[in-house]
């Protein structure tokens, strides 16, 4: 098998040596692996060998271009709403899509959202919707383009018609230790949302103990490379760099996420021992990211104006309202989540604050539980995951829960329960509140 006249193993060393990799060789491999084509072992060679030595501007380019062609590309001829999207680098707990979505589709904006699975430690929008019995995301572009034009909004998977090739890659480099690699996210998020078609885009670039870049300064570079790249496609381009230092909200896990979600957008709170309301960054967030989207259309024209209309949309119940309708569309019974069996409680050694957390400890014990996959063909456990009842800066007594593991079964429970203690940090002194947000670049 030859792609460009040149051996697998010959494009592998081309990238392993760090010299660049022609076009057409790009072009050509990407789509022989699409077409399976090319093993999952060569490609796994090849991808460790981008994770070290990078991508040339010409080859990022291509290589997004291969990707997004080794599908369709959706085109909204004379759509009458702006088409807006939004898309985060991964986190513990991260679930904003499951609010941005219906909250931007019912402030009168398309939100054709293509999305994936978990990925590595971090969770992913595609297995919290699958969490929702009988909820279709392999769908054809077809119905994807029914439901967006009737209803402002769809959910999909990368599918064999849109993005099949970042649809294997994705897979694959979730058990292959290759994701925290600039080149190969910055393919990944943008081959899906160049495809989606769409005119914005606003990107949740995580930071901290929890992201795949833990400095703020490699969250940065990778939130500049991902707005050069949309730029150079013509898209209007917001980043926000969120943090990561803990996880995001009350639960991490895929039937107890959507059930946060659905709870904040029935406009409930939930308080813990200490009185603080564990949804508020949930919401905080989500309703930040939808006023950016909003922003974009032009549609408001200040930032606060669309903060204003994005909070009334989320607690007049109308984000609900829609979210209940596209599941309806999708297939999914929102009263049949799954609940776990059962569950572990994690408690404070000895008193103080919470000063830290492991939150990529945190998401690799989700996984264990059966809510991420250890190999590709892993079936997940919609049942599994993690609350948390406390956040940085809350105050403990010894004893007190810290978090709770949740399994549908004691075998999987027993599995995961070892040196829990390591993943929370209390201490005795006065710990500072990390702010949610960082900065925004426009
Ligand atoms: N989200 C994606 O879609 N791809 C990545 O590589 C990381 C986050």
């Amino acid at each position: 098998m030859s792609i460009g006249g040149l051996l697998p193993a010959q494009i592998i060393k081309l990238k392993r040596d760090g010299q660049v990799v022609p076009s057409q060789v790009i072009k050509e491999w990407i789509h022989a692996y699409a077409q399976d084509r090319v093993t999952d072992y060569q490609m796994a060679a090849f991808l460790m060998a981008v994770y070290w030595r990078g991508l040339s501007d010409i080859e990022l380019k291509t290589f997004i271009e291969a990707m997004m062609d080794s599908g369709e590309t959706l085109t909204w001829k004379n759509h009458p709403h702006f088409l807006v999207d939004k898309h985060s680098t991964g986190g513990v707990g991260d679930k904003t899509s499951l609010i941005v979505g219906p909250l931007v589709a019912a402030a009168g904006l398309s939100v054709p959202m293509m999305a994936g699975r978990g990925l590595g430690h971090t969770g992913g929008t595609i297995d919290k919707l699958e969490a929702i019995p009988g909820f279709r995301t392999n769908i054809d572009l077809k119905e994807f383009d029914r439901l967006v034009r009737n209803f402002n909004l769809g959910f999909t998977a990368q599918t064999l018609q849109i993005c099949p090739a970042d649809r294997k890659l994705y897979a694959l480099r979730d058990v292959t230790a290759t994701v925290d690699s600039i080149p190969l996210v910055c393919g990944s998020i943008m081959s899906k949302k160049l495809a989606e078609g769409i005119q914005g885009l606003v990107l949740d670039v995580k930071f901290g103990s929890g992201a795949f870049f833990k400095s703020i300064e490699r969250a940065k570079e990778l939130g500049l490379a991902l707005k050069a790249v949309g730029e150079r496609f013509g898209k209007k381009m917001v980043i926000m760099l969120s943090t990561m230092d803990q996880p995001l909200g009350r639960f991490a896990g895929n039937s107890l996420e959507v059930k946060e979600c659905l709870e904040i957008m029935q406009g409930e709170v939930f308080r813990n021992a200490a009185g603080e309301d564990l949804y508020s960054d949930t919401r905080d967030l989500s309703i930040a990211l939808s006023a950016q989207m909003m922003l974009l259309s032009d549609r408001w024209s200040t930032l606060n104006e669309a903060t204003k209309a994005a909070t009334e949309i989320l607690s007049s119940g109308k984000a609900y309202k829609k979210f209940e309708e596209i599941c309806r569309e999708q297939g999914g019974d929102l009263s049949k989540l799954a609940t776990p069996k059962f569950s572990q409680v994690v408690r404070a050694p000895s008193a103080g604050t919470i000063a830290s957390f492991d939150v990529e400890g945190l998401g690799y014990l989700n996984v264990k539980l059966g809510a991420g996959r250890a190999e590709v063909v892993d079936k997940l456990d919609f049942a599994a995951g993690l609350e948390f009842h406390g956040k940085i800066g809350t105050h403990v007594s010894a004893g007190d829960p810290l978090f709770t593991l949740y399994a549908s079964t004691e075998e999987q429970l027993k599995f995961a329960s070892q040196d829990l203690a390591r993943f929370v940090s209390i201490s005795t002194d006065s710990v500072k509140k990390p702010d949610l947000i960082f900065s925004v670049i426009q």
